[in-house]
């Protein structure tokens, strides 16, 4: 089976909003022609959401948040729920982004709940995982990977599984410049596909698309797309800019050569 390509932009604290209007705008109009062979995905901060939601009425590109609360509603000062998203066009939703993980002091527990959250309320999720430099030094890297895809999916159906994304994005490589090698994006997206198999089954290990992330941009795009088991990226910085992205869903389109893909499971 033959997966469809996601690439997804996550564009973190930055656009205010008649600047994410501008760049949704941009994608959406150039993405057009290729929106069949590749599944495209703005994440804009939530402040941006409903402009971004409003410039790509009319195109297949989807609208993906940055995070999302557990719950549907209450009493959580701040938050943004599913529900809320969904009814601002969501789609996708990042979920366990490092920059949360460790900079917000995000738990495995809360990022387990937020899966949950997102799987309830119909979404889909992009499930970040990664190891730091320093857990690579200690070839600690698969041992924290699989710590951090067992507590996610906890309890989660294999059917359900297989419809989301996971997100192989070494801490270190995350807006450093410093991209993985190919070498060892493949090794750990083929491991994490192993661990698929396993934990749910060979046809959600199958269908289950898995994205790289952390400083892809357009020089290396299509070298990382190729490898069997890169499925897309997550890419942050070089989504800002309309020019580099839409070259990085070029590379996609080349390098899985565009296809009637599915993102269902056998
Ligand atoms: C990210 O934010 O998920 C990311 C991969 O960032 P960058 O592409 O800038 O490294």
């Amino acid at each position: 089976m033959k997966r469809l390509p996601i690439i997804a932009g996550n564009w973190k604290m930055n656009t205010l909003r008649p600047e994410a209007s501008r760049l949704a705008l941009a994608v959406a109009r150039e993405a057009r022609e290729i929106t069949s062979q590749v599944e495209v995905v703005l994440c804009p901060p939530f402040t941006g959401l409903d402009s971004v939601s409003e410039s790509l009425k009319g195109s297949q590109v989807l609208l993906g948040a940055q995070d999302s609360h557990w719950k549907a509603e209450g009493a959580c000062t701040g938050e943004v729920s599913v529900p809320m998203l969904k009814e601002i066009g969501v789609s996708w939703v990042i979920v366990g982004h490092s920059e949360r993980r460790r900079g917000l002091g995000e738990s495995e527990a809360m990022i387990h709940q937020k899966l949950m959250g997102v799987l309830q309320g119909g979404l889909r999720a992009i499930l970040c995982v990664g190891e730091t430099l320093e857990e690579r030094k200690r070839a600690q890297t698969w041992q924290v990977i699989e710590r951090q895809l067992a507590t996610a999916f906890e309890g989660v159906e294999p059917l359900a599984a297989a419809k989301q994304v996971v997100a192989y994005e070494p801490v270190w490589a995350i807006g450093t410049g410093q991209n993985a090698t190919p070498a060892q994006a493949q090794e750990v997206h083929a491991q994490i596909r192993q661990w698929l198999s396993k934990r749910f089954s060979p046809s959600c290990a199958t269908a289950l698309r898995l994205q790289y992330g952390g400083s892809a941009k357009p020089d290396n795009a299509e070298e990382l797309l190729r490898l069997p088991d890169v499925d897309g990226l997550l890419v942050g910085g070089a989504s800002l800019q309309a020019e580099s992205f839409l070259s990085m869903l070029q590379s996609a389109v080349k390098a899985k050569g565009g296809c009637a893909c599915s993102t269902e499971p056998s």
